[in-house]
């Protein structure tokens, strides 16, 4: 049967948990042959290639902390040998730079330490990952970046993520404009409140979670698959005209 993404190759970042893996499993489901990473959740990560191979589709996982620059090459190294053993050729039809650590904590709580590596994860690590990316990418390609709604409207309690998730909204914008003539999209989807372990915490709070909804259009939290099918959409020859564009994913947050 004929799939959208047949015969496409794919990586996501942080496939081994939450939206990152239910993309993994849609973009699988939808044809494509998936490279999922994870950092430290390996059992995740292989869960997640089980349940695409169970169902019929093409996965793997490798490992990289993108909180560390160099892991970048390296990965893409790996990569290219997965995909020439599987394909013939190294080429890449769509990435997604979703990986990406929760980060609670106002201004009088922050250290440099911490916004280092917030920014390192969230927003260096798309930077270097769309460098690497370059001259695999095949054409028409497709990046995806997972940004937030607080790129756009950041809180107090969270500036530093907030600034991160915006520096990644603006990279889309500039890469849209430079892989453009090749006919490579970069959009960004930016998710609301969506169940992962990342707001689990936060969860817990009934008084809280009734607020969020209460602030949100459709009155509800968002499922990880609300965010894979956005991305579904955008990778798909169906987004074909959609670049340098934030898709915000949140049922109507704060309207
Ligand atoms: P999650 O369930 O906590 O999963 C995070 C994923 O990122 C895991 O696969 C994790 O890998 C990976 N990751 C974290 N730090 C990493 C590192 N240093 N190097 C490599 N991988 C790393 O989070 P999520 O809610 O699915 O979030 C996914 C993306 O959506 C993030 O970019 C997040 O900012 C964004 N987002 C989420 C929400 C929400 O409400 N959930 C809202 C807006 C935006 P390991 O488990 O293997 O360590």
């Amino acid at each position: 049967m004929s799939k959208p993404l047949n015969g496409k190759t794919a990586l996501v970042t942080g496939g081994s948990r939450g939206i990152g893996r239910a993309i993994a499993e849609r973009l699988a489901s939808d044809g494509a042959t998936v490279a999922l990473t994870y950092n430290a959740s390996k059992g995740g990560a292989d869960e997640a290639v089980a349940t695409i191979k169970a169902a019929g589709g093409t996965a793997f996982a490798l490992q990289a902390d993108l909180a560390d620059a160099s892991s970048i090459p390296a990965l893409f190294d790996r990569l290219d040998r997965e995909l020439i053993e599987r394909n013939g050729n190294a080429a890449l039809d769509i990435m997604i730079n979703n990986a990406g650590n929760s980060g609670w904590g106002g201004l009088g709580d922050a250290t440099p330490e911490a916004w280092d590596a917030m920014i390192a994860v969230h927003a260096r690590a798309p930077f270097f990952m769309a460098q690497s990316a370059l001259r695999r990418l095949r054409n028409p390609g497709r990046i995806i970046n997972i940004s937030s709604a607080l790129a756009t409207r950041p809180q107090p309690m969270v500036p530093i993520y907030s600034m991160a998730k915006a520096a990644i909204n603006t990279l889309s914008h500039a890469l849209a404009m430079e892989l453009g003539p090749r006919g490579i999209t970069v959009n960004v989807v930016a998710p609301g409140w969506t169940r992962t372990d990342m707001n689990a915490s936060v969860r817990e709070n009934a008084d809280i979670v009734k607020a969020i909804e209460g602030d949100t259009a459709l009155g509800r939290f968002g499922e990880t698959s609300d965010i894979a099918s956005v991305v579904a959409f955008l990778a798909s020859d169906e987004g074909r005209w959609v670049t340098g564009q934030v898709v915000e994913a949140s049922g109507g947050y704060r309207l």
